[in-house]
């Protein structure tokens, strides 16, 4: 008898052909994610779950699923899942890691140009009819991002990517992480610095840290005071990484100058949340891994994590890797 996964949602077609080889597939092909009672229903009797990062696969649902050995996530992040209770459990997570490094990192490029230059601001200035003087020597002024400071907190995989763009552009790099990055900090001409100085020194600043329990308000008032009133803060990583509460007031009262977010504490972000009617904020709808070569690579990757823990090897993507010891020691009682 085939294994059976549970896809939560609409995922790309190239995963939909590769679980299908290998599984039974219990595909719920609707865009918006499911209910939480309708995941609970449908998982009862499945091996594996694919969802995505808007499902919280937590104690509950997977209670609800005594058979479950594999969670595939269509995301890097995997603050959705209780990773700790998962790995008691002897469930495997697999994720996407790698795969949307580069496109990600595009986008927080993107969203630092935009807030720099006003590019959203100009767009709608046009479009609003409001462009009344052809050039001006003192319209729509912005920042230079070539030749300034930028600030990465959390040097992993984007973080990375993020530096080698600002490289591009003749930047000045310093980095945060809780793991400082020696080898890295001599190939890419970069310097490591405590966040309270990172966040001084900075003319930008471009979060790439996980959620987790420690990262959740990293950035909060008293960091958003300390930075440089013409500073810009972009955030591609988790919207409850940032205060939001306390970034509104930054941008409000100019303690900071602007801000690119691709993500936020509540998504969809509420259309009447301040941040909608704020001039100096670039906002984009979580879509840092959105092309469509990245969305397939990562749909695939999910499905191919799943299939190999299904068939009893150990992918390259698997997240809890404690996972394999809990299994070995405990393989008695492990379903
Ligand atoms: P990664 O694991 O390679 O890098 C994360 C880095 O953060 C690591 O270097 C880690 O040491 C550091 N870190 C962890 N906790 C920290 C802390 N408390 N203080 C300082 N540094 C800390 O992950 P990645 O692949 O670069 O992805 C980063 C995050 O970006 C993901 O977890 C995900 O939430 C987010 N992301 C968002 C989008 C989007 O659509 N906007 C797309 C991809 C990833």
């Amino acid at each position: 008898m085939k294994p059976i996964v549970y896809v939560t949602r609409t995922i790309p077609e190239v995963a939909l052909v590769l679980l299908k080889q290998y599984c039974e597939v219990v595909y719920r092909d609707e865009v918006p994610p499911p209910k939480k009672e309708d995941i609970l229903k449908n998982v009862v009797n499945v091996d594996a779950i694919y969802c995505t990062l808007n499902e919280k696969i937590d104690k509950e649902v997977m209670d609800a699923s005594p058979r479950l050995k594999v969670i595939g996530t269509m995301s890097v992040g995997v603050d959705h899942i209780d990773v700790e209770y998962a790995t008691s459990r002897g469930i495997y997570i697999v994720h996407t890691p790698g795969v949307l490094t580069e496109t990600t990192a595009d986008l927080a490029f993107a969203l630092m140009l935009a807030s720099a230059r006003r590019i959203v601001e100009c767009d709608r200035m046009i479009r609003e009819g409001k462009w009344k003087l052809a050039w001006a020597p003192t319209m729509m002024l912005g920042y230079d991002v070539h030749g300034k400071k930028l600030g990465i907190i959390g040097l992993g995989r984007i973080g990375v990517a993020v530096a080698k763009r600002a490289k591009g552009f003749n930047m000045k790099v310093y980095y945060y992480d809780v793991t400082r990055r020696r080898e890295l900090e001599n190939e890419l001409g970069i310097e490591y610095m405590e966040l309270s100085q990172l966040l001084k020194e900075s003319d930008f600043i471009s979060i790439h840290v996980p959620l987790t329990s420690e990262t959740r308000h990293l950035i909060s008032e008293k960091e958003l005071r300390m930075m440089k009133s013409t500073a810009i803060l972009i955030n591609t990583s988790r919207g409850p990484v940032v205060d939001e509460k306390a970034l509104v007031k930054a941008l409000k009262e100019g303690w900071i100058a602007g801000a690119g977010l691709d993500v936020f504490e509540y998504e969809p972000l509420p259309p009447d949340s301040p941040l909608v009617n704020l001039p100096n904020v670039v906002l984009t709808p979580h879509i840092g891994s959105a092309s469509y070569d990245t969305r397939n690579r990562m749909a695939q990757y999910a499905a191919e994590g799943i299939i190999k823990i299904l068939r009893g090897e150990e992918p390259d993507n698997l997240y809890n890797r404690d996972v394999v010891k809990i299994r070995a020691l405990h393989s008695v009682k492990m379903i």
